[in-house]
């Protein structure tokens, strides 16, 4: 006998941060779902990764956030150094009380790894999530009543509906959206990791620093109870058409980074071996969903790394996704119509600005001349307001209140 409408669970593709957070915040309101991860074990990359003040509104929500906080650090300012000279382009306090004040939540880095382990753990201790690992979602049909999802090799699954949290290459969106591949942007980042003692000591900061180049820059900081160094260096190339997590090509990165200050080569120096990944994004769209189909993360809306943002609006999503459905249950095209419609100005809007960040970030002539001049005045209090919108618009819903 097959199992009734209402027996079935959400299948959620994908098991990275946003599909974790969509079957948390679901199983926080009561809702079953299976998670079909394509990879042999739930894991992520060995990297760092930023979270604001606004994931940190979520970690509560989610009832994460001592997990979260065992395994951060919490840095004491986001430094810009201009990389050709040397100079300080601007500084914003973190860790003090006029941040706590504006924002009500933290600013901290944390080692990729953690997040998720946070995320999987809590969703291990739910009854109400399942997960399954070695299945890789290869299409699905959606019948109105229900979702039957097909597995490589041939498998079934059926559900409620179909949440696609499968990424940048999202598989769900060919069918949701159709757009076609995502846009290759031109640039490229090379991500490692350093054990502390190797960091030259001058640069053992417990700031996220970005050294800003012409078409390129470099962001390190620590890591992991500051036991290791992130590093990121991202330039300009349009070398390579796709790639993903593959080895990147030392010689390449070392002839974009020509001229720059001491400080910077001693970083890149201390590494062998790179992780590289050639960055996309998409533009953003309103409609998310397809009947009882729809999009999640960076599925959704893959956006640049320059705003440091893409999973901390992924767990958001997560968050306001449960939300909706726990409104509208009987009727879930609406509650997804719903979904999208109360996130996709904002996640759009960080889309857009991160493109805009990354212009800042790699200025050159007049441009890096006009950033030095503008943030070099900015005081922080001007810093917190720009982004008021980002770090503390959203309500324990995942919605945009302001
Ligand atoms: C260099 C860099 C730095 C970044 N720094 C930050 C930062 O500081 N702060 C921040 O908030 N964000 C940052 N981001 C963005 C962040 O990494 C992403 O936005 C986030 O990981 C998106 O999570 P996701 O779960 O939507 O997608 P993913 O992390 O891509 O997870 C997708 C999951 O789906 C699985 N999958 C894929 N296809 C299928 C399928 N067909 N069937 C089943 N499973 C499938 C994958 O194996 C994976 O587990 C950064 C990104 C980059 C590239």
């Amino acid at each position: 006998m097959s199992a009734s409408r209402s027996d079935l669970p959400f299948l959620i593709a994908g098991g990275g941060i946003a599909g974790l957070a969509a079957a948390l915040a679901l199983a926080r309101k009561g809702f079953q779902s299976h998670v079909l991860e394509r990879e042999d074990d739930f894991g992520e990359v060995g990297a760092g990764i930023q979270i604001g003040p606004n994931a940190f509104r979520m970690f509560k929500v989610l009832g994460i956030t001592e997990a979260i906080d065992a395994t951060c650090v919490y840095p004491d300012a986001l430094v810009m150094m201009d990389a050709l000279n040397g100079d300080l382009v601007t500084r914003v306090p973190l860790n003090t009380n006029a941040f706590r004040e504006v924002f009500d939540y933290p600013y901290a880095v944390i080692y990729r790894p953690d997040l998720h382990w946070a995320l999987l753990d809590a969703c291990k201790a739910e009854s109400a999530v399942t997960l399954e690992t070695s299945a890789r979602v290869t299409g699905f049909e959606d019948t109105g009543e229900r979702v039957r999802v097909t597995l490589e090799g041939g498998r079934n699954r059926d559900g409620v509906a179909l949440i696609g949290a499968d990424g940048l290459w999202s598989k769900v969106r060919e069918t949701v959206i159709g757009d076609g591949n995502p846009r290759v942007c031109g640039h490229i980042a090379y991500r490692a990791v350093l054990p502390t003692p190797e960091v030259p000591h001058e640069l053992r900061r417990n700031n996220v620093i970005l050294w800003a180049g012409p078409k390129t820059h470099l962001v390190h900081y620590p890591l992991h109870r500051g036991d290791i160094f992130n590093l990121v260096a991202v330039f300009h190339s349009d070398r390579y058409e796709e790639g993903w997590d593959v080895f990147g090509d030392v010689d390449e990165l070392q002839s974009r980074f020509v001229g720059q200050r001491a400080e910077v080569h001693a970083m890149l120096n201390k590494i062998d071996s790179w992780r590289m990944w050639v960055l996309c994004d998409r533009e953003p769209i309103k409609v998310w969903h397809k009947g009882l189909s729809v999009l999640t993360g960076d599925a959704a809306h893959p956006m640049l790394q320059y705003l440091a943002q893409g999973a901390c609006m992924a767990i958001e999503d997560g968050v306001c996704l449960a939300s909706k459905v726990a409104a509208s249950p009987h009727d879930l095209p609406a509650a997804f119509a719903a979904f999208a419609a109360s996130r996709y100005l904002r996640t759009g809007r960080v889309q857009l600005t991160a493109r805009f960040y990354g212009d800042v970030y790699h200025a050159t002539g007049v441009a890096a001349e006009l950033r030095a001049m503008m943030l070099g005045q900015r005081q922080p209090e001007q810093a917190y307001q720009g982004v008021r919108w980002l770090y503390s618009g959203l309500d324990d819903d995942g919605n945009q209140v302001f």
